[in-house]
């Protein structure tokens, strides 16, 4: 159902995600935690509204049956027009990869997903128009470079990094678990089941598909393929770095070996110039075909909902943007789930309450306007436990949702800007606990997460 969205709801969508392909948008709902509602926009577009993690997003997509960089373009003008706090946007579906079998740090396989991270010492910003340049003697040479990604998502990027790589912790393989799970009762995620009957299998750059009609690889020669180490997982690995955007598609083995080679490009997409200039963007590309002559579909729903479940991953590591950037009256809250709390408890008891208490001194110790921060270190501290921050997150003026019980407990974490008639309220609130820092803690007890686990943990 299409209803009229309010300006409240418009003005607090911070990001948005836009996608292509049919696989790419039913990855990204898939992922939503909450669908609020759905528009359309002709030729620019149409979207859905929703919470992904604790972020209000926009996710759109241009009109069926429109190829190619111009309708993505319109896309990208419209959101940027109509949500106004939009701060960064991300790009996120399937690319052909441009893998490196002798390099296993830059070998990348179908599943995997690829990251546009500025390369400071080649001055790139992570994505580059491939046919965009001029041909010299030495060869093509690719000039365009294009638009930064947002910092607000660069700079949690090595958070994140540290997490998946020596803290074991990777939520993203837990969102395409879920996806997997749900799909056995949901007919229209069964699509983003492991491709186990299509083999990956990465044919010497010389072999050509054959016979060229066929949609698949069942009568290419088996012996012209490379013989990679098999790797002890199928969960995909991170590849961060150079995208390459093009007009067309790739289809062939001898240009993409040479742009990895000369450009260091990991993978080739088709939509990343189109947002670029318009919206600062970080494009999110899960691996479906090696942009070869052999490349076909199989792969694309899995490389789709890989790209959207990392996506998601880092969602939970961005904050939301700082008070004086939001507009209009806004009280996170949020909650987690206890039996998630009592996990943790009871995996690692005694640096568990040492964190608690930990965390109960910082989050009291700063006072109320640097609500930001509270909020960094209290997603750290469900990071390291593998605490999901999830269930509600409200934005309503004053009203404090109260959601302790059995299942839930509540946070409060946030900018005190109010509407005018209740800013007087708010103006109390602040006074009173700029004047009592001591009796912070105590006035807040009902409200927030962090003291509600404390005492919690002291009850068990
Ligand atoms: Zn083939």
């Amino acid at each position: 159902m299409t209803r009229v969205v309010s300006k409240q709801l418009r003005d607090a969508v911070e990001i948005a995600w836009v996608c292509i392909l049919q696989c790419e948008l039913d990855a990204a709902i898939a992922l939503l935690d909450e669908k609020y509602t759905s528009g359309t926009g002709g030729e620019a577009g149409n979207y859905i509204l929703g919470r992904m993690a604790h972020h209000r997003i926009v996710i759109t997509w241009p009109s069926a049956g429109s190829y190619g960089i111009a309708p993505i373009v319109r896309v990208a003008t419209r959101i940027h027009h109509e949500f106004r706090n939009i701060r960064f946007c991300l790009l996120v579906g399937i690319a052909g990869g441009c893998p490196n079998p002798r390099d296993n740090a830059r070998d990348v396989r179908l599943g995997d997903v690829v990251v546009s991270t500025p390369e400071v010492n080649r001055g790139r910003g992570g994505v580059v128009q491939v046919d965009m340049g001029k041909h010299t003697d030495s060869g093509f040479e690719i000039h365009s470079h294009l638009n930064k990604p947002h910092p607000d998502v660069l700079n949690v990027i090595p958070l994140l990094r540290n997490d998946h790589n020596y803290n074991g912790r990777r939520q993203m393989d837990e969102y395409i678990d879920e996806v997997v799970k749900r799909s056995r009762t949901t007919p229209h995620l069964r699509q983003f089941t492991y491709p186990r009957n299509a083999p990956d299998r990465l044919f010497l750059s010389a072999y050509e598909h054959f016979p060229h009609s066929y949609p698949d690889c069942t009568y290419c020669d088996g012996t012209k393929v490379w013989a990679r180490a098999r790797r002890a997982t199928t969960q995909p690995r991170v590849f961060y770095g150079t995208v390459g955007s093009a007009n067309n598609v790739l289809r062939s083995a001898k240009e993409r070996d040479r742009l990895h080679r000369e450009e260091g490009i990991l993978c080739v997409e088709m939509e990343a110039a189109g947002v670029m200039d318009t919206l600062s963007c970080l494009v999110v590309r899960g691996i479906c075909d090696y942009a070869d002559s052999h490349k076909n579909k199989a792969w694309q729903p899995y490389a789709a909902l890989s790209a959207a479940a990392y996506t998601k991953d880092l969602l939970t590591y961005v904050t939301r943007a700082s008070s004086s950037l939001v507009h209009g009256p806004h009280c996170l809250l949020g909650t987690v789930p206890v039996d998630e709390v009592d996990q943790a408890l009871a995996s690692r008891p005694d640096e568990f309450v040492q964190d608690v208490e930990r965390l109960v001194g910082q989050m009291c110790d700063i006072q109320l306007h640097f609500f930001d921060q509270r909020l960094v270190i209290f997603q750290r501290f469900l990071h390291k436990y593998g605490i999901r921050p999830a269930g509600h997150w409200v934005e309503d003026g004053n009203h404090i949702y109260d959601g302790f019980n059995e299942k839930r407990a509540t946070a409060v974490i946030r900018n005190m800007h109010k509407p005018p008639q209740e800013r007087l309220r708010a103006a109390r609130a602040y006074a009173f606990i700029n004047a009592n820092k001591v009796k912070y803690a105590s006035t807040f007890t009902t409200h927030d997460t962090v003291l509600r686990i404390a005492e919690y943990v002291h009850s068990r």
